[in-house]
Order: structure tokens, then sequence, then C-alpha cells
């Protein structure tokens, strides 16, 4: 679909959308007066432009989020049919992988592993990759607003991933909130976080290094878990006098830990301490003290993990599900369309279905998602999501390097008694940690960076 001049928004319809109001002041930057008030914000110069993108007058499916979710969709669309104008969006600059992070975390893997090039994934895919944050979207008139333009769509999907909930930390304090995440980041979102963790562990030099598993359908379940056993080793290794203090809000974690918990037992006993059953109420960065139900808890230094929410981006563009603490997207668990809105989509860690909130997961849905789209513009219907059970390996000790591995099959299953169709999870864990899990732990995703990075289609 060609964009035409003058066909786009006008800068008077835009300022007047309320979602355009509530990003004035961060994408133009409203200046705050001595003392705090905020003085009148410009509007938005990159709202009244077009974004420089190629229109090729053929549909355009917009992705916003290059992340395991939005990558693959991308390159999944342009498999199915490549005639289709793919945009994919996204503000990082380069891809870091959260999945193998932990190993890089303590040295045993190069960081070269976990970056890539949105500009390879683009060229060896044959799709767009618009370097922008997408500020807002208006879905009357199928427009995305980004700090790069704006730009049009005809099928739109949104992956943006999670962002982190202090508030159900109790800290609801914005300040307090920022200063927390600054000062203890989670490294569950990826980037910078990840480097600091990094650079925290090597300047520990003893005590107690707290870890936070925290409640709701979190991020990669076993993460914290396969974390704590990284940084456990680390120590181990280099003689630091210290421990890893893992604070797990749940009394049985909601995976089975089995094989996790052979490892901590046989290799890291004085290295790892797990507390279950805590309740983290309220926080005190200056004093490095968690408020919880089972009394105070200080710590020398930590990566504090707080309740995950749909991406903020939802939110935003009214999206979110705002009945749920999880604030996830709202939208048809079976055909993943928002609700009242068949032209957009919501995939990855941002849906709303309680599955693992994890990159297999998300690859493997990227392309159930770009089948729904592609059969939805040949007027054909699709049936739902079922996975045929994927390995998912969580590595417990890094040299040498072993895993443990877990089958996980998920999806949407078709109940006789509700004529409806109910979400359905099983896991089966591979008990015993092996080099051999830990191999296919590194193969697993080495392909698929291979994929969605460099793969020919
Ligand atoms: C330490 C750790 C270990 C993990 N290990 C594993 C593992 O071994 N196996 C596994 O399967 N999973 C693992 N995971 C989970 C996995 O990383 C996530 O489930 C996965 O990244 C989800 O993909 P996503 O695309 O939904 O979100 P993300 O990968 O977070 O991508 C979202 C993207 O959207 C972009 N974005 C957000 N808002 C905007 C906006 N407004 N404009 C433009 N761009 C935007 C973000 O910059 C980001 O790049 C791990 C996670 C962590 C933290």
């Amino acid at each position: 679909m060609q964009e035409k001049k003058g066909k786009g928004p006008s800068r008077r319809d835009i300022i007047r959308s309320a979602g355009a109001a509530a990003v004035l002041g961060a994408a133009a930057g409203a200046s705050a007066a001595p003392g705090g008030a905020v003085t009148a914000p410009r509007p938005p110069r990159a709202f009244s432009r077009q974004a420089e993108v190629p229109g090729f007058g053929k549909a355009r499916v917009v992705i916003v989020g290059g992340g395991w979710s939005g990558l693959e969709v991308a390159r999944q669309l342009k498999k199915l049919k490549p005639e289709l104008d793919v945009v994919l969006i996204e503000k990082r600059a380069t891809f870091f992988s959260c999945p193998l992070s932990n190993l890089w975390l303590v040295g045993k893997l190069p960081l070269e592993e976990l970056i890539h090039s949105y500009t390879d994934a683009a060229r060896n895919h044959d799709y767009t990759w618009l370097h922008a944050a997408v500020v807002d979207v208006d879905r009357e008139r199928r427009v995305v607003y980004t700090d790069e333009g704006w730009l049009t769509y005809d099928f739109l999907v949104l992956a943006p991933g999670i962002d982190y909930d202090y508030a159900r930390y109790g800290v609801p304090d914005a300040t307090e909130a920022a200063r927390l995440r600054s000062m203890y980041p989670a490294a569950f979102k990826p980037g910078s976080e990840h480097i600091t963790l990094r650079h925290k562990l090597e300047n520990f030099e003893e005590g107690i290094f707290l870890l936070t598993v925290p409640p709701g359908n979190y991020r990669c379940l076993p993460a914290p878990y396969e974390r704590a056993c990284m940084i456990a080793g680390y120590m181990k290794e280099n003689d630091i006098k210290g421990k890893v203090l893992l604070l797990d809000v749940h009394d049985e974690p909601p995976f089975k830990p089995d094989g996790i918990n052979e490892a901590i037992n046989d290799l890291y006993k004085d290295h790892i301490e797990i507390v279950r059953g805590v309740k983290v109420m309220g926080i005190d960065v200056s004093r490095r003290t968690l408020h919880t139900n089972k009394g105070d808890i200080t710590f020398d230094d930590a990566a504090i993990y707080p309740p995950v929410r749909g991406a903020k981006i939802l939110e935003r563009i009214g999206i979110a599900k705002t009945d749920e603490p999880g604030l996830f997207a709202h939208i048809d668990p079976v055909k993943y369309h928002v609700i009242g809105d068949e032209r957009v989509f919501v995939g990855g860690d941002a849906r709303p279905m309680p599955f693992v909130k994890a990159g297999f997961a998300a690859n493997y849905e990227a392309g159930h998602i770009a089948r729904i789209i592609t059969n939805q513009m040949d007027g054909k219907e699709m049936g739902p999501l079922q996975s045929p059970g994927m390995m998912c390996y969580v590595a417990v000790n890094a040299d040498p390097l072993q895993s443990v591995a877990f089958k996980i099959s998920f999806g949407m299953v078709y109940d006789r008694k509700t004529g409806g169709y109910v979400f359905r999870q099983t896991a089966q864990a591979f008990v015993n940690r092996s080099r051999a899990f830990g191999k296919a732990n590194l193969q697993w995703g080495r392909s698929l960076f291979n994929e969605m990075f460099y793969s020919a289609l």
C-alpha cells in the first residue's frame, strides 16, 4: 500500500487525540520550570512527518517490538507471503538475548553470542527495520506514531514484551521505583540491566547477593533459579565469601524443580540459600532491606525481580486488560486479535494467556500469528494454537556446561463440555542434569538466532 502525500492525519487531528496528548511531554521534551512546574509542551514534530519506510503498493503489516516474538512474526510473514510490505519497529539499536544471558553473566559465553543486528535480520529476510519507538496508535485511521514519524498499516502486530510493576512489591512511588530499578536492576528486560548486573558480580567481594522470584506469570519461570546457580558457581570458582539468597514467593516453584534442586544440593550447598513463601511488601533502597511477610531481610547486593506487567505501550493505546493486575493485552485467546479489532494482534510475553513467558513459546506462536494474518487476507479461517511439546533447557552448571530439561506443551484446546476453548499447559521434567542437555541448550539458542537473523527464507 503506497502512502500518498496529504493523505496522512492532519496535525490538528493528531494533537486532538488523547493518546497523543499523553506523549507530548515525552516526545517533545516538555520543560520543567524551577520548582518542578511543567511548562506547556510543544507538539512533537515527529508526529507530522511520515516515517521513512518504503511502500510497495501491497498490504502492509507493521510489527512493534523486535524481540523473540516480533522478529519471528516478521520472518514468517515474508516466508508465507513474500509480496507483503513488512515493517518491524524496534527501539533498541541492537538485539540482546535474555536466553543464554546467564552464561554470559558469569563469563562463560562471549557477548557476540547474544547480540545480533536488526539490519542483518531485515536484509536477510527482505523486510524493513524502522529504528524507532512507538508512542501511539490510532486504530480508527490505522496509523502508528513513532518518534521517527508516522506510518499506516493494514495489519498491526504488537510484540512489545513486558515492563516491571514495582507497585506490587510495595514501591508505588515512581521516583523510588526508578531508584530501585537503577540500584538493583532485575535484568529481566534485555540490555543495559544485564551489563550492570555483570559489573555488580565482578565487583562483589563478600556477603549476600539477593535474587527474588515474583508472583504471577513472570518471564521465564526457571530463570531466577538458573541465575542463582550461575552466580553461585561464579562465587565458588572465584573464592568469593558470599552466598546467593533466593527469595521465592511460591511455596512450591511453578515448574518442576527436581533437577535444579538436585544440582543445588550437589554443587552449591554452601553458596545458595532458598527461602520459599516470601512475599515482598516493601523495599528500603537506602537500607538495602526488603520488608516481607517473614520479617525484614537485608542484603549486600541484589537483582530484584518484581512482578511483571504487559509493556506500557499496550495501556497507552488502550488495549490492556485494566481489570487485571498484569495489564496484559485484551485479545481473543484463540485468534490473537484485540477484542473488537481484527486488524491488530498481540504476541509474545505481552499476551494474557497463562502460557510460559518464554522465548521458545514466543517464537513458536509467532508462526501461528503470521498464519492467522495471511489466512485472514485470503479469507480462510484458522484453528487454535496447539503446541506439539517443546524442549526448554535450564543451565545449572557453567563449567562444564550442564543443563536440565523440560518438555512443555501449551495451547488452547476445544472443550466439548463448554463448547469453548480452554487453556492447557503440560510440563514433563527430565531430572538429571547432563552435558548433553547443556550442549542442546546452546544449540537451541544458536539455531534460533540463525533463523531470526541470518538464514535464507
Ligand atoms: C535471564 C533470562 C533468561 C531467559 N532464558 C530463557 C530460555 O532459556 N528459554 C526461553 O525460551 N526463554 C527464556 N527467557 C524468556 C525470553 O527472553 C522472553 O520470554 C522473550 O524475550 C519474550 O519475547 P517478546 O518478543 O515477547 O519480548 P522481548 O524479547 O522483550 O521483546 C520486546 C521488544 O519490544 C521492544 N519494544 C517495546 N516497546 C516498544 C515500543 N514502544 N516501540 C518500539 N519497540 C518497543 C523492546 O525494545 C524489545 O526489544 C529468559 C529471560 C530472561 C530474562
